[in-house]
């Protein structure tokens, strides 16, 4: 409906050319270059800000072959293939959670042999024992407490990821979260009261520089925070990025609710979903500070050796 009355009152965008896109929360009308090059500005721009790259750094982006994780492993490709110093490489990983994922998958390693990009697949099944397909049926007849399916494969995706970006030397993994998705995240952490997952969110989470045992995660930074998720669906369209838009199976519960409320709340206050992160942001050194005295220091999981904040981590809770 927009775009109909853009055209109708012959709205150009500032450069002359044709408008493809209205950016509610600037009040800009934009045509299709001055779109992507507001795209990669602002991605540059946060990657500058929070200091997320460095000479000597090898850059793991967690790819998922979807718009958000695609437009992140493209622009990190641009802004350090012309250099030297930085290396950067892509982990897939499968979980098993159907036909979906599986194209999902095909694409996203269409992708890293179109620039170029070296990539490493893990699967649940490997690694976890069993894929989501399989966990699900487990979970339903179980008498588990947490019923919904993205904790279980969450958990195991970000396992994984921590796990396999160590053990292949990168320096930092890079993950393609937008803005919806932080402004969500800052909700449920409120409700659930969970400070010490609160503190592990920011563009920049590297716990080695706070605790001697954190050295076993690597630092995540997330470049898109700063982007809505409408913007890297186009980005990505634009682009010309092959993608699958089908849904994941076991996408429901909470999670969907905060996105549908920040949704309804960004529709009448535009650019709310950036003062949501900023006030977030504000809190953080606090929640940190916080959770640091709270939680007690970082510890290895008595089953698998990996990192976490229990004796037996998360993982080996849910899927061992
Ligand atoms: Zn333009
Ligand atoms: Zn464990």
């Amino acid at each position: 409906m927009i775009m109909t009355k853009i055209i109708k009152r012959g709205i150009r965008c500032s450069c002359g050319r044709k408008v493809v896109f209205f950016r509610k929360y600037e009040g800009s009308y934009l045509c299709r270059s001055c779109f992507l090059e507001s795209i990669e500005k602002k991605f540059k721009r946060t990657v500058r800000k929070y200091k997320m790259i460095k000479s000597g750094d090898k850059i793991a982006v967690a790819l998922s072959g979807g718009k958000d994780s695609s437009a992140v492993l493209y622009l990190m490709n641009k802004i350090i293939k012309p250099r030297k110093d930085i290396e950067l490489i892509a982990i897939i990983i499968d979980e098993g959670s159907g036909k979906a994922r599986k194209d999902s998958i095909k694409l996203g390693k269409r992708l890293c042999k179109k620039i170029g990009v070296e990539y490493h697949l893990f699967t649940f099944k490997d690694e976890l024992g069993m894929g989501m397909k399989k966990k699900a049926r487990e979970i339903e007849k179980e008498d588990s407490k947490i019923k919904e399916h993205c904790t279980f494969c969450g958990v195991g995706r970000r396992y994984i990821l921590n796990k396999k970006a160590r053990e292949l030397g990168a320096t930092k993994l890079c993950m393609g979260h937008n803005l919806d998705d932080e402004a969500q995240a800052v909700l449920l952490n409120y409700i659930r009261g969970d400070l010490y997952r609160a503190a592990r969110m920011g563009p920049v989470t590297d716990w080695s520089m706070r605790k001697e045992k954190g050295k076993r995660f690597v630092p995540r930074i997330k470049p898109l925070r700063e982007i809505p998720e409408r913007e890297t669906a186009i980005f990505s369209i634009l682009m010309g990025f092959d993608l699958c838009w089908d849904k994941c199976p076991y996408a429901g519960g909470i999670r969907f609710d905060a996105k549908d409320f920040v949704n309804d709340l960004e529709y009448k206050y535009p650019g709310i979903k950036f003062t949501i992160l900023e006030t977030f942001d504000k809190l953080l050194p606090h929640i940190r500070d916080f959770s640091d005295k709270r939680e007690g220091s970082i510890v290895f999981c008595g089953e698998c050796g990996e990192p976490g904040s229990n004796k037996v981590c998360k993982t080996c809770e849910l899927w061992r």
